[in-house]
């Protein structure tokens, strides 16, 4: 039997895979309620302040961390371009999330969008929604669109809320692909001016800067946060200009400044400063000078 286009596409739609790092069955800090939260592989930035840096690269199969695994808990599975995990001997002592080259893990599978809907369906008479978060989630907007359809479709999981947390890093044409089954966008403001953006994150911000007006003008940006780097975004200009692109925003919007915390950041940013509390508070008082309220982390 001959198999149509529509066959063929729902065949190759059915087969679509994600890279996933991890995922959280309950959490109550990722969107309001209790949510399951899905982690995504791999990221187009590289942000000094990152508490999962081994989210951010994919893995090349270079083989280091089996080398150095210091309980032999690690094996290459060449066929399938696979690091087998013994989790039998593991004692997490996450030597080979510290030390990869390519800030990646051996731990991230590749899913299927059915694969997640047999987890969302364990947990679907405990949480209120889904929160897919990274890593950046953008990078597979194709993915997330299959995803997103088939939980809104499905007769059991359609009344969940899904919201997106992501680095705003991408073009208009993939934030249209999801706008229909969103709930709410969660992005991020690193910095304002492109020197600093580009001193924190090691990229421009230009397609973010957009993606924030583009989401706040079809009602689809839920929050906007902006973490406190003392001496990389914390001068007065700096703050204005993102005092003002808040102010842009509508209401609605949640808005929210954190602190950096040192504590899970990789060695070689250990420099870095936390904002002492005088630093907050200065800005603090330029982020409010509006009527919009702010929550401080
Ligand atoms: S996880 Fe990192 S160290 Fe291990 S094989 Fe992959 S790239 Fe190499
Ligand atoms: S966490 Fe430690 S023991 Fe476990 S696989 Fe990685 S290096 Fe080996």
């Amino acid at each position: 039997m001959s198999i149509s286009v529509s066959q063929k596409e729902l065949i190759h739609m059915s087969e679509l895979q994600a890279n996933i790092s991890g995922i959280i069955k309950s959490s109550v800090i990722d969107g309001p309620g209790n949510r399951m939260v899905i982690f995504f592989q791999g990221c187009n930035l590289n942000c000094m302040y990152c508490h999962n840096s081994h989210t951010i690269g994919l893995c090349n199969m270079c083989g280091l961390c089996v080398q150095n695994c210091p309980t032999q808990s690690l094996k290459i599975d060449a066929s399938n371009k696979h690091i087998i995990h013994n989790t039998s001997t593991c004692t997490h002592c996450d030597s080979c999330l510290k030390n990869c080259p390519e800030n990646s893990s051996p731990f991230y599978k590749k899913m299927t969008v059915d694969d997640l809907i047999s987890e969302i369906i364990e947990v679907k008479n405990f949480i209120s929604g889904i929160t897919v978060s990274g890593g950046e989630v953008m990078l597979q907007a194709k993915f997330l669109h299959q995803l997103f359809t088939a939980v809104k479709k499905h007769p059991e999981l359609n009344k969940l809320s899904i919201l997106v947390d992501s680095n705003g890093n991408t073009e208009q044409n993939k934030w249209d692909l999801l706008l229909d089954w969103v709930d709410g966008f969660m992005l991020d403001i690193k910095a304002y001016s492109p020197q600093n953006h580009n001193r924190i994150t090691g990229y421009a911000n230009e397609k973010i800067l957009k993606s924030i007006q583009y989401l706040n003008s079809e009602n689809k940006l839920d929050e906007i946060r902006f973490v406190l780097v003392p001496g990389f975004n914390n001068d007065k200009a700096e703050i204005e200009n993102i005092s003002n692109l808040i102010q842009s925003l509508s209401p609605e919007v949640r808005k929210v400044l954190i602190k950096l915390r040192k504590h899970g950041i990789r060695d070689k940013y250990h420099y870095l400063s936390e904002p002492t509390q005088q630093e907050i508070e200065q800005a603090v008082k330029i982020l409010k000078a509006d009527k919009h309220q702010l929550i401080v982390i």
